[in-house]
């Protein structure tokens, strides 16, 4: 018998998390401030685009195990275990911005009617939860029976699905140990090993994740570079690297470097908290500002294959989400590499097969385009940053019958030094 379970916050991680946990049998209420997107929902329509998302969710509404609400009591007075999973954005300063968080604790704190456990998903800086539950403790009065638990979420945007399925460890940090359980409980039929930690170090494992993959991927970038002033391939380079079984292979892919919603914010947010114990954490400063860089080298290399000016030159750039199989934009390199190009005197003309919609709220003075051939007629160069697989499978020799010159410059190294050559493009790439 499935547990009666709240998700509050339907982005990309509560939504795909309240699907999921409403597939292996619990009845999973979602609560978003978002009317509309709640809207949506309630029709069965995708906010997001997410791959085996809609399917999901369809069957489970079906089914009566998932359903959605714009009112977090409601959310809350129907269940025993409330996930958190709101948005834990970037301020200015590289702190994390906590509003999201304290206002659905306010509100659930407000509305517990019973026993519950609490499960903190959003990533939050290290000894947040425990300054959250003293602040509910507060509002809800100290008759109020709850636990405090940190489930910090490790999926992937464009596999988050089967990210949950195939999870490498589910870590759940807590003071209580029946809370604890329980937890693990509900994720049973997932079959992943669970790690118990305190909170502490649940909220740390989190950051300490995603900012050493951010490592990995600024090292391979600057390899790539050393590899272009010394003629080696970082391909080959990275192959041997990894297959040393201490190393690995993963993100040990060169390119324009790290986007998205969480490895920019979360090595911003993990310099922040050592800031704050007085730690100057070195690498993580290097990693940050390597990952910049190489989205200006990349403008450059641009620069370059076009003989040293963009000034009024047509550029298809193609993708614009932060990676494929989604439609998120947040701190996808693409618009940081857009804005500058149009800087120099660019225009730009964007594919990309779902986030045109959304990056045309962002991007002024670009052409759209869902179609790539459609992009690339009559560019003077066609740049790659995204590696979708549309982009790695068009038909070059039509790209190059299309474009005014044969130019390519490759973010993401997704084709064929010695063939683009063969077929007569002035092919620039990534360390090779
Ligand atoms: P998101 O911004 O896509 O979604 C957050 C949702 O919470 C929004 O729909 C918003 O309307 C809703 N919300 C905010 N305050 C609310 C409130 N008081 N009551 C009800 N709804 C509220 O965020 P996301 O990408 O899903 O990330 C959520 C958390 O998970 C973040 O802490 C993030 O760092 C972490 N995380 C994200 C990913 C990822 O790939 N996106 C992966 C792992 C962890």
């Amino acid at each position: 018998m499935g547990e009666k379970i709240a998700v509050i916050g339907t982005g990309y991680v509560g939504l795909v998390s309240g699907a999921c946990l409403a597939e292996i049998g619990h009845r999973v209420i979602c609560a978003d401030r978002d009317q509309v997107k709640i809207n949506r929902l309630q029709m069965a329509d995708m906010p997001i685009y997410e791959p085996g998302l809609e399917q999901m969710v369809r069957s489970n509404m079906e089914r009566c195990r998932l359903s959605f609400t714009t009112s977090v009591e409601e959310a809350v007075r129907s269940s025993d275990i409330i996930f958190v999973a709101v948005g834990t954005p970037s301020m200015e300063s590289g702190e994390v911005d906590m509003s999201q968080v304290r206002q659905a604790a306010e509100e659930i704190a407000s509305h517990m009617d019973s026993y519950k456990v609490i499960v903190m998903k959003s990533t939050v800086p290290v000894g947040s939860s425990r300054m959250i539950e003293r602040a509910m403790r507060v509002i809800a009065g100290v008759d109020a029976r709850f636990d405090m638990v940190s489930n910090p979420e490790f999926l992937r945007e464009g596999s988050a699905i089967y990210d949950t399925f195939h999870m490498d460890r589910i870590v759940i940090g807590a003071d209580n140990c029946d809370a604890a359980k329980r937890i693990a409980r509900i994720h049973e039929p997932l079959n992943a090993e669970v790690l118990f930690t305190d909170r502490e170090s649940a909220e740390l494992i989190k950051y300490a994740s995603n900012a050493f993959l951010a490592t990995k991927i600024s090292f391979i970038n600057e390899m790539a570079n050393v590899c272009e002033k010394v003629g080696a391939n970082i391909e080959l380079v990275a192959k041997g690297m990894g297959m040393d079984k201490r190393i690995g292979m993963h993100f040990l892919q060169a390119g324009i470097g790290y986007g998205g919603s969480c490895f920019p914010k979360d090595t911003k947010a993990q310099l922040k908290i050592a800031e704050h114990v007085d730690y100057d954490f070195k690498i993580l400063r290097s990693v940050i500002e390597v990952n910049q860089s190489q989205r200006i080298r990349f403008v450059e290399k641009v620069i370059t294959a076009l003989n040293g000016t963009v000034e009024g030159k047509r550029i298809a750039v193609m993708g614009l989400a932060f990676k494929p199989n989604t439609d998120d934009l947040r701190d996808a390199p693409a618009l940081d590499i857009i804005r500058m190009l149009q800087q120099r005197g660019a225009f730009i003309r964007a594919y990309d097969p779902v986030a045109v919609e959304h990056a045309s709220k962002l991007l002024a003075d670009v052409e759209f385009y869902t179609d790539p051939y459609e992009a690339v007629a009559d560019a003077d160069a066609m740049v790659v940053t995204t590696e979708w697989e549309s982009v790695k499978n068009l038909d070059c020799l039509q790209i190059k019958r299309l474009l005014r010159s044969p130019v390519i410059v490759d973010g993401r190294n997704v084709y064929e030094v010695s063939q683009m050559r063969q077929w007569g493009f002035r092919y620039y790439s990534i360390g090779r």
